[in-house]
């Protein structure tokens, strides 16, 4: 929704339009920004989208095939924004096509990182950050020259629960856990946000999106959502990007890249804010110790740790679980489904059905 809001902006022209299961939606927009393909993933919706829309010289997918397909599309840009390890399949079919890549989808890189950056480097093309964080940080190291970067410094709101001891959070509702302070996001996004386990995705999707060692990226909760993460250089400069927390930013920045155009997000002004920062309680949310240790196991670890959080947030929004139980869940599956040291596209198959099959 907000990527169509910048094309609307800027007069891009849509080609292709996919969605999940919301039909109605799906269709509306396609007959706003008249694209020339549209896909529905949810396959038992496609009859709704055909009884819509067809004859209109529309050309109707569905399905993960129907996603692949648009992805691999000749184009500018693919925006990836699919939610969990359905868009891992999408960013392969963008980069294989070579398409530039605009990647909102935090799982592509998480579980398939090395996967990916090789392919990105084989096909020459472009992987541009969409996440808040990563498109500040990859903002920061422009125009970087050979300097490398000493640490990245990754910021977090800390959710709506920042502050509560492990007994408060004991009591938590799903009503409280999907309303985020500063960022209008999605639900599963939303929650993971509250378990902080967002962090721990985003601390992983770092270290492989600019090269760096996991020792070298720190977490900094910044209530505010002002600063949206810096990068500290050798010579103890540090270069942050600020600005309204408003996803239109770095998604139309991917978009028109490397140019910055006029925006609908408001401006700041610094009369108006105060910013203050505060380590993260890792011994409550516990979710950063757990991706942290994933990434340092690495092989098919990530992916296992990912599939049961893709798990317990789902149990979590039908009520079949707690909040605290997300990441004990999570643990759990990390301690006993199989680990390989190897990882390859059947390893990451295989590895999600097993979680599945433990956790449910
Ligand atoms: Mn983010």
């Amino acid at each position: 929704m907000q990527a169509l809001d910048v094309a609307k902006l800027h007069n891009i022209n849509v080609k292709a339009l996919s969605a999940g299961s919301n039909v109605e939606l799906l269709i509306r927009q396609a007959e706003e920004f008249s694209p020339e393909y549209v896909c529905i993933a949810d396959e038992s919706k496609y009859c709704d989208l055909k009884s819509c829309l067809s004859g209109k010289g529309i050309e109707l997918l569905c399905g993960k095939e129907g996603l692949c397909a648009l992805a691999s599309l000749p184009c500018d840009t693919v925006v990836n924004a699919i939610v969990g390890m359905a868009g891992f399949a999408p960013t392969l079919s963008a980069v294989g096509a070579g398409n530039r890549l605009a990647l909102a989808n935090k799982e592509s890189l998480v579980v398939g990182g090395e996967i990916i950056t090789d392919l990105v480097k084989e096909k020459g093309t472009d992987l541009l950050p969409i996440d808040s964080e990563h498109s500040a940080i990859f903002q920061c190291l422009m125009g970087r020259g050979e300097n490398k970067p000493k640490k990245l410094i990754l910021t977090a709101s800390g959710g709506p629960f920042r502050g509560y001891t492990s007994d408060k959070l004991k009591s938590v509702t799903k009503e409280r856990a999907l309303k985020h302070p500063n960022w209008s996001m999605g639900a599963k996004i939303t929650v993971d946000s509250a378990t902080m386990m967002n962090k721990g995705l985003e601390l992983i999707e770092a270290v492989w999106l600019f090269d760096v060692l996991p020792e070298q990226v720190e977490i900094v909760v910044h209530p505010q959502s002002i600063l949206h993460s810096a990068v500290e250089f050798e010579d103890g400069s540090v270069i942050g990007q600020m600005g309204v927390p408003d996803m239109r930013i770095p998604i139309q920045l991917a978009l028109t890249y490397p140019k910055r155009c006029s925006s609908c997000a408001k401006p700041i002004s610094l009369f108006d804010i105060t910013m203050t920062f505060e380590k993260p309680d890792e011994k409550v949310f516990y979710c950063i110790d757990l991706a942290r240790s994933a990434l340092k196991k690495g092989g098919n670890m990530p992916c296992i740790m990912n599939k049961a959080n893709e798990i317990a947030v789902d149990m979590f929004l039908r009520d079949k679980l707690s909040f605290c139980e997300i990441p004990e869940k999570i643990a759990w599956a990390m301690e006993n489904v199989c680990f390989s040291k190897v990882i390859d596209t059947d390893i990451i198959i295989e590895t999600e059905r097993e979680t599945e099959e433990k956790l449910k």
